[in-house]
């Protein structure tokens, strides 16, 4: 180690911090707004940057300059912005709702010999290393191993179930399959279909293939708003159960795996940047969704439908980004943090140096 080094963290040690306290309250409500409203503004200035998904025709329609953003928290007022209150289709972000039921009505075991726990480091639409003999989907929240949780669910659900449960977690009676966005996927869906034909040669799909696919592409299109996500999230960081009414939704147990799940593989070949920038579980959908989940402390539904490079929404995760910090919201919460030292350069370099 070189000497300067060594004497930085011997200088390091001798600085003394305060204990923090692990219980912190969100900041008060107004000023919450504030910060909020501040993120939204910087986060609109990203939406050039990306584009609206085109691979599903129906998508492409979408208006790209669309911002919203629900935070719920367990204590505290819920606080809503922007297009909060706009329906989208949750693509993506229903893989959690899949993986939740499926781990709830077939169990641990029969989840996890279907698919792995493992991030992919791949798109989210992936072939590649599928094909290796004995191996599996590397995680339930990309297309691959969705379509093998479906194989489970099918014989277990219908679709109406999941309507009603995706209705009934979200706290939102008005959440119904988007017709026209479910047939236009279903005439362009050529990858998902080629790895769910996959999946059954290697006998990880036993169902009708194409009962699957469409059981699948069911899910993806239903219609939800960032208000519903938060209201998911919500029960999410407080272990499955609602804290209005008490209804538990889910064990703790299948909340945490899932919870530990959007940390590691919830933006796909993102996942690790956002985690270091972010630090909250986060699952995206192409939709511009994202169900983020501060732990034990609140919901968060956010829609934005410019995606970036991986199909994340691109305002949504710099608005998340702005507010993990400064609302406490981060699962490493850095008393320390300096804006200036987590720039997007930084972390640029940094990668590009191979460091990180
Ligand atoms: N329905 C989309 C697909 O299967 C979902 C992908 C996504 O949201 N990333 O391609």
């Amino acid at each position: 180690m070189a000497d300067s080094m060594h004497e930085k963290l011997k200088e390091r040690a001798t600085i003394t911090m305060p204990v923090i306290d692990k219980h912190y309250e969100l900041i008060e409500t107004s000023k919450a707004k504030e910060i909020i409203d501040r993120a939204m503004n910087l986060a609109r200035e990203e939406i050039p940057k990306g584009a609206v998904a085109t691979y599903i025709p129906e998508l492409s329609k979408m208006d790209p300059h669309q911002l919203g953003i629900c935070l719920y928290p367990l204590k505290g007022e819920k606080i809503c912005l922007g297009d909060y209150n706009t329906r989208f289709t949750m693509q993506s972000v229903s893989k959690v709702v899949m993986l939740i039921v499926a781990l709830e009505v077939c169990g641990l075991k029969p989840v996890f010999r279907k698919v792995g726990m493992e991030p992919s480091g791949e798109a989210f639409d992936s072939l590649v290393e599928l094909d290796v003999s004995d191996s599996k989907p590397y995680n339930p929240l990309i297309n691959s191993g969705a379509l093998a949780v479906c194989g489970l669910l099918l014989p277990e659900v219908s679709f109406q179930d999941m309507l009603r449960y995706t209705r009934n977690i979200c706290s939102d009676p008005g959440i119904e399959l988007n017709e026209d966005v479910f047939d236009s996927e279903m005439k362009t869906c050529s990858r998902n279909r080629s790895i769910a034909y996959l999946l059954q040669s290697k006998g990880i799909i036993t169902t009708d293939v194409e009962d699957t696919l469409r059981f699948y592409t069911k899910m993806c299109s239903m219609n939800v708003t960032a208000e519903s996500l938060a209201n998911l999230g919500k029960k999410l960081a407080n272990d499955g159960v609602c804290n209005i009414d008490g209804k538990r939704f889910m064990s703790s147990r299948t909340a945490r795996i899932a919870k530990t799940l959007m940390l590691t593989c919830g933006m796909y070949d993102g996942s690790g940047t956002f985690a270091i920038k972010v630090g909250i579980p986060t699952k995206s959908g192409v939709g511009g969704g994202l169900l983020s989940v501060s732990d034990k402390r609140a919901g968060i539904g956010v829609f934005g439908p410019a995606l970036d490079a991986q199909g994340n929404s691109i305002a949504g995760c710099k608005l998340l980004r702005e507010i993990s910090n400064e609302l406490r919201l981060n699962l490493f919460y850095d008393p320390e943090w300096n804006k200036e030292d987590s720039d997007d350069t930084v972390l640029k370099e940094m990668q590009a140096k191979s460091v990180m």
